[in-house]
């Protein structure tokens, strides 16, 4: 049995705001606790009809496709107010070939990084002479309207879009999405990302686990699934992110080929133990016999995908989608 010290204080329930504020002066204390490991890395040449997925940490995806670039939240700051990075950014911004389309998943700290978007538009116009589009959930426009992006885009659950040769839908997740306190009209979701190659990726944001998944594998088919596997202990964070568990029932769900998690190891949001959540991912994954399906990316690692066998597949499945939306 476990032995604890008692005190005489007999504990009082505390306001949550107050249990809320406890709760981050501890993370971020603890977030300065380990210097930053991790070190950059240069993105690879993917060719013709492949599909490059390279993980920068946390969220952040630079995905290669079919003739564009695309990022999906995006953050390279080294701290988010006073919460400090564990691991550098996989990549440095200099680095980054030129994006055509950036994608935001909600108006989270750890997602939407109002710095590192400034960065990206100006390398990228830089390059090019050609700022970036943003695509964005519906009510959180304000937040990206003068970083300089060409256009700002925004979506409802469902919708579509096409930009840059790449056709994109806005997936619904169980979350939240105000950035402070009042501003709860800012929509949240994910992604599914189809070229013409017949590469479909799917990023699914911050979630909870919950029946959108299967839903979202039925419509849209991904092939490769960015899943989250971070921040869900205590258990009441559960009702808004995944455990690594739920994660890879999540893939299941989905019916992807392949799951490279994210949401992990380097921001300390969640009370579980950092390195926690890739472990008990992968021992879940071989008690299914499915470990061989689960790619677990470090900060500038890249997962390429062949080109696709099947690229007619896309077509079904968009016109499947777009008969049911
Ligand atoms: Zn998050
Ligand atoms: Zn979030």
């Amino acid at each position: 049995m476990k032995q604890k010290i008692m005190t005489k204080k007999i504990p009082m329930k505390r306001p949550f705001a107050v249990v809320k504020l406890q709760q981050g002066v501890r993370l971020a204390w603890e977030s300065h606790a380990e210097p930053m490991s991790g070190t950059a890395q240069k993105p690879v040449e993917v060719s013709a009809g492949e599909l490059g997925v390279m993980f920068l940490g946390h969220s952040s995806f630079l995905l290669q496709m079919e003739g564009a670039n695309v990022l999906i939240d995006p953050v390279f700051a080294t701290r988010l107010i006073v919460l400090r990075r564990q691991r550098r950014p996989g990549i440095k911004v200099a680095d980054l070939p030129p994006i055509d389309i950036v994608l935001l998943t909600h108006a989270h700290m750890d997602h939407l990084n109002r710095p590192s978007l400034r960065r990206v538009v100006r390398a990228t116009k830089a390059a090019t002479g050609q700022a970036p589009i943003a695509i964005v959930p519906e009510g959180v426009e304000d937040l990206v309207d003068v970083l300089g992006f060409r256009e700002v885009r925004s979506m409802k659950w469902w919708g579509e879009t096409q930009a840059a040769g790449l056709d994109i839908t806005f997936t619904p997740a169980k979350h939240w999405g105000a950035r402070m306190f009042a501003d709860t009209h800012r929509l949240f979701g994910g992604y599914v990302i189809a070229d013409a190659a017949g590469h479909r990726v799917y990023h699914s944001g911050d979630t909870a686990y919950f029946d959108g998944f299967k839903e979202i594998g039925e419509r849209l088919h991904p092939q490769v699934a960015l899943l989250p596997i971070g921040a869900y202990f205590p258990d009441t964070y559960r009702a808004v992110h995944t455990s690594p568990e739920e994660g890879l029932q999540a893939f299941v769900d989905v019916g992807a080929e392949t799951m490279i998690p994210m949401h992990f190891g380097t921001f300390r949001l969640g009370r579980e133990p950092m390195e926690e959540p890739p472990v008990r991912l992968m021992d879940d994954a071989r008690k299914r016999g499915i470990e061989a399906q689960v790619r677990i990316l470090g900060e500038g690692e890249t997962f390429v995908a062949p080109p696709r066998e099947d690229s007619d597949r896309r077509d079904v499945s968009l016109a499947s989608a777009s008969k049911s939306a």
